[in-house]
């Protein structure tokens, strides 16, 4: 039997809940006053984790929606735990429907922040499980859609983030576009300057926006990848980007880290996301998708939240102008 005192006494200090019935429980536990070496998480194998290829052949229009992801993609819905490490942060997350940005908010929503999101009218529906999520964890949850590729839109989505959460502390900078080609010639100029306005001019101009309301304390983390410095033959302009990406975060960490704000990366190799269904990846790629990395499985978001939580909480006040990898052992950032 657990000892129901110590639980909640761990829970009090911990703030873990409902992950203590998750965790492996030692018989040891029944004793009236369990010491902490006593407290054990089992171990899991990162190979046999999550699903692993093949995995079925299947494509979406773009954008694409984790809700119709066979099978869906972890996102830390049931399994990220918080323990207040961001209490009564403010943050704003662009692609916060899905993917990459859907764990961040899920997370910082968990570890204590209000969070406000951006995505495309048409992910509504993804968008409306986050929303949900945060409301959960009792934090104020803004949805704003809109169209990144537009200057006008970021500085509107910027200034209603911090009209409706109060302020700006967390900035991530997540949004892109990525369509596999096989050649350059393939790529028209318009979806160039689609990929373009996406992944390097919406940046500019939400980081723009939002600079005049970040204080010192306050952070930016942008999504970058492995492919800034091992880019796939068929990913010609995305990658392009994404050396931006981590271009301007080294950049930037220089700028701002004088004014007391921090600017780091984080760098995700293969990830099973949305963006790789709608025109990412090939769909007979897709059936392959993370096999060839150490691991032989691709990456769930979920593996990548405590990232991005890390990087934003203040604890990490010397990370700026660093880029963190998680990649499965391939890649690097
Ligand atoms: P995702 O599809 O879940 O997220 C991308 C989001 O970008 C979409 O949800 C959408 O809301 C947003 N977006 C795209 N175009 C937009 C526009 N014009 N206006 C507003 N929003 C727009 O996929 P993801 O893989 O989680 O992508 C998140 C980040 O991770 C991206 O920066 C991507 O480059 C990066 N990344 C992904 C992988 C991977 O394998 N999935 C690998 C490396 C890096
Ligand atoms: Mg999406």
């Amino acid at each position: 039997m657990i000892n129901k005192n110590w639980i909640s006494r761990r829970k009090a200090i911990l703030g873990v809940g409902t992950g203590v019935a998750a965790m492996a429980m030692s018989t040891a536990w029944a004793e009236e006053e369990a010491p902490s070496q006593h407290f054990m998480l089992s171990l899991e194998d990162p190979r046999s984790k999550y699903p692993k290829p093949p995995f079925k052949e299947q494509h979406q229009d773009w954008p694409a929606l984790a809700n119709k992801m066979e099978p869906r993609p972890d996102h830390g819905e049931k399994t990220y735990k918080g323990s207040g490490r961001l209490a009564g942060r403010k943050a704003l997350v662009t692609g916060g429907d899905s993917g990459m940005g859907r764990a961040a908010a899920i997370a910082y929503a968990r570890e204590g922040a209000d969070v406000a999101i951006n995505y495309l009218p048409a992910e509504e529906s993804d968008a409306k499980e986050v929303m949900e999520l945060i409301r959960k964890e009792g934090r104020r949850a803004v949805a704003i859609p809109g169209d990144l590729r537009s200057e006008d839109f970021c500085t509107q989505l910027v200034a209603k983030a911090v009209q409706e959460l109060g302020g700006l502390d967390i900035l991530v900078s997540n949004a892109a576009r990525q369509q596999s080609h096989e050649s350059i010639e393939d790529i028209t100029t318009d979806q160039f300057d689609w990929t373009m306005k996406t992944n390097i001019y919406a940046p500019f101009w939400v980081i723009k926006a939002a600079l005049p309301h970040l204080k010192p304390g306050a952070c930016i983390i942008a999504t970058t990848s492995v492919q800034a410095e091992d880019p796939s033959p068929e990913l010609f302009d995305y990658a392009i980007t994404k050396a931006a990406t981590t271009n301007f975060v080294r950049s930037l960490a220089k700028q701002l880290g004088p004014k007391g704000i921090r600017v780091n990366g984080v760098a995700p190799g293969p990830i099973w996301t949305p963006l790789q269904l709608g025109g990412g990846s090939k769909p007979e790629k897709l059936k392959t998708f993370g096999e060839g990395t150490p691991l032989g499985r691709p990456g769930q978001p979920a593996e990548l939240a405590s990232i991005y939580v890390q990087l934003a909480a203040s604890d990490a006040s010397y990370a700026n102008g660093q880029i963190y990898g998680a990649a499965g052992g391939g890649g690097h950032p």
